[in-house]
C-alpha cells in the first residue's frame, strides 16, 4: 500500500499544470483599472455624487464629502459639464470667459481637482469624460440651444452614462438634485433627471450598454435641500449687519428661491469638523467663489458654523434611524446596515 503524494498521482501532470496557470494568473499585474475598481469595493460605504458644474458639490456637499471621505467611505462625484459658462470673478482671469477666450471649462477642471484634493476626495469624473456636455448658461439664455450643451443632450443617453458609473461604483447611496434642480438652472435639471433615470437603468437588467457589467441597485437616494428657515435666518443676519448686496434683491421675509420648505428635510449631516476643509475647497474654485462674494458674506455674519450643516431629503429607500428631536437621520447610509 502507498499513500503517495499528490505529484505522482494519476493527474500529476494535469494538477502541475494548473498550479502553473494559478500562478501565472496571481503574479499577472491587475490593470489600472480593474485595481481600482477592486478599491473602490473594497470599501463597505460607497456614495456618488451626482452635480451639474464644478463648485455646485462643494456649495451643497462639502462636509458630506469630507466627513464621508475621512471616514473611509468611497466617494464618487460625478460632475456633468466643465462649467464653460460660468462668470468669472477673478479680473485677471476674466479672459478665460465663454465669450472671450472660451477656455474656462479647462481651468475649472483644475479649480475642481484641488477642491476635491481638499476634501479628500479620490474618485472624480465627468459624464461622459470631461468636456462631453458643455455647460448650457442660465436658464433662458442663447447657450440653451447649443446642440452640445447639457440641456440639450439626449436624456436616455446621459442617463446610460450615468448608470455606467453606477454599475462600476455601485454606490449604496446617490445624491443630486431636487426636480427644480435647487434653483432652476438648466444644467442642474438635467444632472437632476439624468442622475434619477440613471439609478433605474443601473438596475434594469435590459440595460446592456454598460458592457458586461452586472446591474446594480442603489439602496438610497437624497437630493440636496437647502431649508427655508435657515435662509431667511441667514439673510437676516446679513441685512442686519446693513449687507444689503450679498444675495442682492432677495428679501428675509419674501419668497425665497433655492430653498424648500423645512418639512421636506429628512436628513442632516453635522460636518463641524470638515468645515475648514469645506472653506478650503470653496477658496479652489477661485473664479467662481469669491471670498468677498455672498457665501463668505454668510459666513462672515453667522460665523463658519453655517457651512457645518447639510440638508437633504430621502427620495428613494426607507429612512433608518432618526434623531428623536429632530425626526432626521444623521447619517445617509442608516438603516443599510454597512
Ligand atoms: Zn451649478
Amino acid at each position: 500500500m502507498t499513500t503517495g503524494t499528490p505529484e505522482d498521482g494519476p493527474f500529476a501532470e494535469e494538477r502541475s499544470a494548473l498550479d502553473e496557470a494559478a500562478a501565472v494568473v496571481e503574479s499577472a499585474e491587475l490593470t489600472a483599472e480593474a485595481e481600482q475598481e477592486m478599491a473602490v469595493l473594497d470599501q463597505r460605504r460607497r456614495i456618488l455624487f451626482v452635480h451639474a458644474h464644478p463648485d455646485d458639490e462643494t456649495i451643497n456637499n462639502g462636509v458630506t464629502m469630507a466627513m464621508y471621505a475621512a471616514a473611509n467611505a468611497h466617494v464618487t462625484l460625478l460632475t456633468c459639464t466643465l462649467g464653460e459658462e460660468g462668470e468669472v470673478l477673478v479680473p485677471e482671469l476674466e479672459h478665460l470667459a465663454a465669450d472671450r477666450d472660451d477656455a474656462l471649462g479647462q481651468h475649472r477642471v483644475g479649480e475642481l481637482a484641488a477642491a476635491m484634493e481638499a476634501l479628500g476626495v479620490t474618485d472624480s469624473r465627468f459624464l461622459g469624460g470631461p468636456g462631453r456636455f458643455r455647460d448650457s448658461g442660465m436658464m433662458g439664455l442663447p447657450t440653451n440651444d447649443r446642440p452640445d450643451c447639457f440641456w440639450q443632450a439626449d436624456l436616455e443617453q446621459a442617463a446610460g452614462l450615468v448608470a455606467e458609473v453606477v454599475r462600476e461604483a455601485r454606490p449604496q447611496v446617490v445624491v443630486t438634485y431636487d426636480e427644480n434642480g435647487g434653483y432652476g438652472h438648466p444644467d442642474h435639471i438635467q444632472a437632476h433627471r439624468a442622475a434619477m433615470r440613471g439609478v433605474e437603468l443601473a438596475e434594469d437588467e435590459g440595460f446592456t450598454d454598460a458592457g458586461a457589467r452586472e446591474p446594480w441597485s442603489v439602496s438610497k437616494v437624497y437630493w440636496c435641500a437647502n431649508p427655508e428657515s435657515r435662509m431667511r435666518e441667514g439673510l437676516r443676519a446679513l441685512r442686519a449687519a446693513g449687507d444689503s448686496t450679498s444675495f442682492e434683491g432677495l428679501d428675509p421675509e419674501g419668497p425665497l428661491p433655492y430653498t424648500v420648505p423645512d418639512e421636506r428635510v429628512t436628513a442632516v449631516i453635522d460636518g463641524t469638523g470638515h468645515v475648514a476643509a469645506k472653506l478650503s475647497a470653496m477658496r479652489a474654485h477661485a473664479t467662481q467663489i469669491t471670498v468677498d462674494g455672498p457665501f463668505f458674506a454668510l459666513s462672515n455674519n453667522l460665523g463658519d458654523q453655517v457651512w457645518a450643516l447639510e440638508h437633504y431629503t430621502l427620495v428613494r429607500g426607507s429612512a433608518g434611524e432618526t434623531d428623536p428631536e429632530t425626526g432626521w437621520e444623521t447619517d445617509l447610509f442608516s438603516g443599510l446596515g454597512v
